[in-house]
C-alpha cells in the first residue's frame, strides 16, 4: 500500500514522524500515528497546529488524499439539492 501524503495545509510542511505535539494531558506523540487521537487519554484533536508555522489547521486537512475526497464528497452534495 502507498504510504498516505500528508502535509501542512498551510506551509506544506511534512512531518518527519518525530513527536512534536502535547496534549492537555501532558502526553506528547506524534499525533499522525493515531490521526489525531492523544493515545494516553483518547481525547480526539480536531486541529492540529503545525511546529514549522505554528498555524492551526483541521487534522483531516493534513491528508492530502482525504482532502480531495472531502471536496468530491461535497460536490455530490450541492449537487443533490
Ligand atoms: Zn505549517
Ligand atoms: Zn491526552
Amino acid at each position: 500500500m502507498e504510504k498516505e501524503k500528508i502535509e501542512c495545509p498551510k506551509c506544506q510542511w511534512e512531518p518527519d514522524g518525530n513527536a512534536y505535539w502535547t496534549c492537555h494531558c501532558g502526553h506528547t506523540w506524534n499525533t499522525f500515528d493515531t490521526q489525531g487521537r492523544c493515545p494516553k487519554c483518547l481525547k480526539i484533536h480536531q486541529q492540529t497546529q503545525c511546529p514549522a508555522c505554528s498555524q492551526w489547521s483541521l487534522h483531516e486537512d493534513w491528508y492530502i488524499d482525504l482532502r480531495g475526497w472531502t471536496l468530491k464528497w461535497e460536490e455530490f452534495e450541492k449537487s443533490k439539492n
